[in-house]
């Protein structure tokens, strides 16, 4: 079990071999139909396929975004400190598959950072928020690994992250009310630090 990680040389599409690739079909078409579903439909005899590539792309982050790394020079003239000027984006939609269930949760992201040297493009960031959404993973790991992939792609001087999701695990299975979000915040740097910044951000993004 390897999972890529921004700065990894391997980056590309995961290999599964067709034969490997029949065989989780087979055995998805197995489940479904002990679940119940008629697979000799016209609508559900090639269901098992669908499934496991809809699977596949939904978990495109493993493959790694080689896109991510064009940084540019922040811009800023030498005389200005900078250290309160932010660079807010989103809300940028994310759509994950929860790792203790491998069912959906997804909602928006609100991503900020200070600029050190560099900064990044705005789609950039859209990218980045997908690179980690797109896998098995948790919303607080997920907040955790866009923070750090932030500082660490433009070595910025503080990030802020915040993620708002609806979970189906829970939703779908009646143990979460209909409508209820699960908000979580992750500070980096010079937002750690300060609590006006945090609070600027977070009344930027409301
Ligand atoms: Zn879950």
């Amino acid at each position: 079990m390897s999972v890529v990680r921004l700065c990894e040389d391997r980056e590309g599409p995961r290999v599964i071999p067709a034969e490997e690739w029949r065989r989780y079909e087979a055995n998805l078409g197995e489940i479904l139909c002990a679940l119940g579903m008629d697979l000799d439909t016209p609508g559900t005899q090639d269901t098992p396929r669908r499934l496991l590539e809809a699977l596949y792309d939904a978990t495109a982050g493993y493959d790694g975004d080689p896109k991510l790394r064009t940084a540019f020079p922040s811009e800023r003239p030498e005389h200005v400190d900078g250290s309160y000027g932010q660079i807010v984006e989103g809300p940028i939609a994310f759509f994950s598959l929860c790792e203790h269930h491998a069912l959906p949760f997804h909602g928006t992201a609100h991503v900020a950072y200070v600029a050190g040297d560099e900064i990044l493009g705005i789609s950039k960031l859209t990218r980045l928020v997908r690179l980690y959404a797109r896998r098995f993973t948790v919303q607080e790991r997920l907040g955790e690994q866009i923070a750090d992939g932030l500082v660490e792609l433009v070595g910025a001087r503080g990030v802020a992250v915040h993620l708002r999701a609806a979970h189906l695990c829970t939703q779908m299975r009646g143990v979460e009310e209909e409508g209820s979000r699960t908000a979580t915040t992750f500070w980096r740097g010079l937002y750690a630090q300060d609590e006006s910044l945090r609070r600027e951000f977070l009344s930027m993004i409301r």
